[in-house]
């Protein structure tokens, strides 16, 4: 049987490696986008994922993540969790030992307390330099006139599994947009916007303005298009050019948007609406590598 991962960013191969290695072994779907998600997480040259990550507004580095199994349907989300450097799993522990789908704040980091989890610090250095960094151009802006609504440096590690016993699994981690107001969510860890999975079709990832990828819930749109016989590169190419287009239409911009897309039998690609981006994939027949995404015609 085929099998294949795949995750957003060129900062996801060395995940995507070892998780590669796990579902070619025979591993789960479920643990694999588990293991690349905590593989970024822990990197600290990652400015927008876990330990490292750029704060919000008040000095603060605030984590979305989610887990989607495909067999069932099961989701695990935890929003706006501080003090915790993988978030990925602690959604795992909402969807396998709660009858919930998504914790937030408090109630999130109490729920990671009781299941063991141990408390640490976010911010290094590079984080509050950045954060500095970033508090002196939004005054810049600010002086100048011009409001600073384009958000100040994000990216999300999104993921999409099939192993060798046919299953599906998601995930995604954030800490959001840079500067973002504490309490802010985008679509990473909204079930349908930054990620969605069915083990009878495949799955999809978001990475990019939360706000815009929200609007059109484009990861549940790329699974449905898969589900219609779309491949994983058409339905990923078909759901940025509506998302793009329909915003434009409605509201007359649009932020970056990329995503990946998987199906049941080991199939991937990826789109975007923006120069640069990159995603990292394998499957039985590809070795682990990154591969380069030419924008959408706009
Ligand atoms: N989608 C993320 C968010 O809006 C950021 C990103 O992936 O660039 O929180």
């Amino acid at each position: 049987m085929g099998w294949c991962i795949i995750a957003t960013w060129k900062f996801s191969l060395a995940g995507i490696t070892a998780a590669a290695k796990l579902v070619g072994e025979g591993g789960s779907s479920l643990d694999a986008v588990e293991m690349v998600a905590r593989y970024v997480e822990d990197d600290p040259s990652v400015e927008s994922v876990g330990y490292g990550a750029i704060p919000n507004v008040d000095g603060e580095i605030e984590l979305d993540a989610a887990i989607m199994e495909g067999d069932t349907l099961s989701i695990g989300a935890v929003m706006c969790v501080k003090g915790y450097r993988n978030p990925v799993s602690i959604a795992r522990r909402v969807l396998e030992d709660t009858p919930h789908n998504i914790l937030v704040g408090r109630g999130a980091e109490d729920f990671a307390a009781r299941k063991g989890f141990e408390k640490t610090m976010l911010l290094n250095c590079q984080s509050i330099e950045k954060w500095l960094e970033k508090k002196a151009e939004a005054g810049e802006r600010l002086k100048k006139g011009l409001d600073y609504k384009v958000p100040m440096g994000h990216d999300t590690v999104g993921i999409v599994s099939l192993d060798t016993l046919g299953k599906m699994a998601s995930a995604t981690s954030t800490s959001g947009t840079g500067m973002k107001l504490g309490g802010r969510v985008g679509d990473s860890p909204l079930v349908g916007s930054g990620f969605y999975v069915d083990s009878y079709v495949g799955g999809a990832a978001a990475t990019g303005v939360g706000e815009d990828i929200m609007r059109c819930c484009t990861c549940f749109y790329a699974v449905e298009l898969m589900r219609e016989g779309y491949s994983p590169g058409e339905a990923a190419e078909l759901a940025v050019k509506k998302t793009h287009k329909r915003l434009l239409e409605k509201r007359g911009r649009v932020g970056n948007i990329a995503i990946v897309c998987a199906d049941n039998k080991g199939n991937f690609g990826g789109a975007c609406n923006h120069q640069g981006f990159e995603y990292a994939a394998a499957s039985h027949n590809c070795p682990p590598r990154v591969y380069m995404v030419t924008p959408i015609d706009g």
